[in-house]
């Protein structure tokens, strides 16, 4: 068993019934996250999507989640209101089998990080923004195994030697330590 250290659960709680499809959690989330940051907005680079089924009046905000890097073999299906929905519609995970929470320019898997800023800001942007008060923040103190502070850190380093091959990242670390040294 590793150590245990405290960490802060952030919450966001998202309120279906209350979103009305507006979208601006959309850009707020891809003009935070751009670089420098505000420069432009692109749905595409965000890491909240609104899924919605305008006829029926649905929009069920989406949070990207962990990168994986194969296709699950067993899904979930949502009837809401009726509407049957796509199987991989309400899925958080950046995976292969589609476009979905990727940078739309280099592939990278994109996750929601809480807007983790410094000096921290209040609540994260999305929430900030949501006037529906659809997406509401909370936090809490945990105890957690010292390991779990390590998994993002393997997440993004594995989604990269997914990508660009371990040799290739390997140089580029060694080439970075070298320009630190120098
Ligand atoms: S900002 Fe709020 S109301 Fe607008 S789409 Fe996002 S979650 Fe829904
Ligand atoms: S919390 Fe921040 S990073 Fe996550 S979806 Fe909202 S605006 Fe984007």
């Amino acid at each position: 068993m590793g150590e245990k250290q405290k960490k802060i659960i952030k919450t966001i709680k998202v309120d279906v019934d209350k979103c009305n499809g507006c979208r601006a959690c959309e850009v707020i989330c891809s003009a935070f996250h751009a670089e420098p940051q505000y420069s432009s907005n692109n749905p595409a680079r965000s890491r909240i999507r609104v899924i919605h089924d305008p006829l029926k009046n649905i929009y069920v905000p989406v949070y990207a989640g962990e990168y994986t890097p194969a296709e699950c073999a067993g899904r979930d299906k949502y009837i809401i209101d009726g509407k049957e929905y796509d199987e991989c519609a309400f899925c958080r995970a950046s995976c292969p089998s589609r476009d979905l929470f990727k940078e739309p320019d280099s592939g990278l898997p994109l996750k929601c990080d809480m807007c983790e800023t410094d000096p921290p800001l209040e609540v994260p942007k999305c929430v900030e923004v949501c006037l529906a008060e659809a997406l509401t923040y909370e936090e809490r103190e945990e105890e957690v195994a010292e390991e779990e502070t390590q998994e993002d850190l393997e997440t993004g380093l594995e989604s990269l030697v997914d990508k660009y091959g371990y040799q290739k990242i390997m140089e580029t670390f060694d080439r970075m330590a070298m320009a630190k040294k120098g």
